[in-house]
């Protein structure tokens, strides 16, 4: 038995409804009530996205890949089932075999082949060993650095069934992983462009606030002091410059360089650690990468992890609870639904769902010979962000009655005018065009 205290009654109250709203917006339950996505047996801690769940995804990822792109970033792919051999140079079949998912493959069957010949492979945890490989075809120099390569890589690691947690905690997952190669001089201006990505990108999803932690040198490390000094200094140099405030972990780096870790707060006052940036001097060096610098001489280059929204399936989960399954347009699975009042304007209102999915918007009709309120109550409860309501008037005049979700009052416009100011809102914080 175990009970918990509160020092007022305003406490108590307090914490009840968070208790509510955390039940409330729940994202197994809005990813059910909105069609997102299922989870099953047969596939434990891996993601069946339906076509709702699938859109936000997307959507999000292409909005990722234009911040990237912008941040000067170019995206690579690398395999998901790589040989033993590389998990076992990179430290990972040493460090991490107990959460890797290992595949056993005959390929004494094939022509030439010894008998029996077992090849042993692991599904990729992370992919930077593969980064690696692609840095390490050709030879680099100095003028080739910083190297910002970005792969939305996807990860399997095993989680015990007892820690996973609908898409908050998955064993399949895919992070919008990069690795920046680079010497240990550019490392502060690095890092200080990351943050500044990374600010913008959570201001961009509705995040208002979000926790800086520089987590310094562990008792148990590699490398010298004199490379920890550099880094930790970078970093809280970086930190520093760009005037934020932020918090030191002692110890808590990992042990090959320091770390920031970047926590979200989110509507309901909850911590989420979402974005990484890593110094990572020790891959590099055991998987023999280098560059030729000003000097001619060969030299180390230094690796930084880092990702911002960390594992899309588990940032989604954030979002969908954030905004309690209200997503802004430009990234709603539905956009628009086209309602009528009366069976008379069906023809209309599939007009206007054809004018609106030719502009790009993601729209639906609902014909039903329903009351128009009850289509309303019914699509918002949905949290479809915009209805259009067409009678035999709008049908006559070419307007449109739009209802925004949460809004009392509807607005007039003409399909034209409405269309545009939709387009405008559903290009997302980018805006449209391209890069
Ligand atoms: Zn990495």
């Amino acid at each position: 038995i175990y009970g918990v205290a509160f020092q007022t009654r305003d406490k108590l109250k307090d914490y009840l409804n968070f208790l509510e709203e955390a039940e409330r917006r729940d994202h197994r339950k809005l990813g059910r009530e909105m069609d997102l996505f299922h989870m099953q047996e047969e596939a434990p801690g891996q993601v069946f996205w339906h076509p709702n769940g699938w859109t936000i995804y997307t959507t999000l990822q292409d909005y990722m890949r234009r911040q990237q792109t912008r941040g000067g970033y170019v995206e690579v792919n690398t395999p998901q089932v790589v040989d033993r051999k590389l998990w076992e140079a990179s430290g990972h079949w040493e460090n991490y075999h107990e959460n890797m998912f290992i595949t056993e493959v005959d390929e004494g069957s094939e022509a030439g082949a010894h008998a029996n010949a077992k090849r042993t492979n692991a599904l990729k945890p992370m992919n930077c060993p593969c980064h690696v490989q692609v840095y390490n075809q050709g030879l680099k120099s100095y003028r080739d650095l910083p190297l910002r390569l970005a792969e939305f890589g996807s990860c399997h690691r095993y989680e015990s069934s007892g820690s996973m947690h609908g898409l908050m905690r998955v064993r399949g997952f895919t992070q919008d992983d990069a690795h920046i190669f680079c010497t240990e001089d550019q490392i502060e201006a690095e890092c200080a462009d990351f943050i500044r990505l990374l600010s913008t990108v959570y201001t961009d999803l509705g995040f208002e606030d979000f926790d800086i932690k520089l987590s310094t040198r562990p008792e148990t490390r590699v490398g010298s002091d004199a490379v920890w000094d550099k880094a930790e200094t970078a970093l809280e140099k970086a930190i520093q410059a760009l005037g934020l405030p932020y918090e030191v972990d002692p110890g808590e780096g990992a042990f090959y360089g320091p770390k920031i870790e970047f926590v979200l707060r989110d509507a309901i006052g909850r911590d989420w650690q979402c974005g990484t940036f890593q110094v990572d001097p020790n891959l590099p060096e055991r998987l023999d990468a280098s560059y030729v610098g000003a000097d001619g001489d060969k030299h180390r280059p230094v690796m930084l992890h880092r990702a911002v929204v960390g594992s899309f399936e588990r940032f989604i989960g954030i979002l969908i609870e954030n905004y309690a399954g209200r997503f802004p347009l430009w990234l709603a699975p539905h956009q628009v639904t086209v309602a009528t009042i009366t069976n008379e304007s069906d023809a209309y209102a599939k007009d206007v769902a054809q004018a609106c999915r030719k502009a790009g918007l993601r729209v639906e009709t609902d014909l039903r010979n329903e009351k128009i309120n009850y289509k309303i109550r019914e699509h918002s409860h949905a949290h479809v962000p915009v209805i259009m309501v067409v009678g035999a008037k709008e049908a006559e005049a070419g307007t449109v009655a739009i209802r925004r979700l949460g809004g009392k009052n509807q607005e007039i416009l003409a399909l034209k005018d409405a269309i545009d100011t939709l387009m405008a809102e559903a290009a997302g914080p980018l805006g449209a065009g391209e890069g």
